[in-house]
């Protein structure tokens, strides 16, 4: 989708603040972050938000979490992180593009806002 900006930002260009890019999967850094690591991360493939997510896309569901045992390793967060998606207006969904934040580098409070 042309007017989607996480569709702009998988088909590049590419800057630093993209740590990962595949066939299927973009990871890149969240430009107003909330904790010292805050890093997105998204199918390449528009899909709004969980709530359109179908048996089709368990492949690509697999790979996202494959990157985000891999970039928590490589951003060393050793001592936990978070993984959060938020679906809709209640949850303060801000871009209909799925995307999983992965949060770390320091102690997250529970339960969010
Ligand atoms: P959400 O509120 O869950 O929809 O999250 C959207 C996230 O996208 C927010 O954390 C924003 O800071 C982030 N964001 C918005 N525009 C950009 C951008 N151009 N590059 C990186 N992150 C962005």
């Amino acid at each position: 989708m042309s007017d989607c900006l996480f569709c702009r930002i998988a088909a590049g260009p590419h800057d630093a603040g993209v740590l990962h890019s595949s066939d299927r999967v973009v990871a890149f850094r969240d430009v107003n972050p909330q904790a010292p690591t805050h890093l997105l991360l998204i199918p390449r493939e528009h899909v709004a938000s969980v709530a359109d997510l179908t048996g089709s896309h368990d492949g690509v569901l697999a790979e996202v979490f494959e990157v985000i045992r891999s970039l928590a390793e490589r951003e060393s967060l050793d001592t936990g992180y978070r993984v959060v998606t938020n679906v809709g207006v209640d949850a303060g969904q801000s871009v209909d593009h799925l995307h999983f934040h992965l949060l770390g580098g320091r102690a997250l409070g529970w339960p969010p806002g």
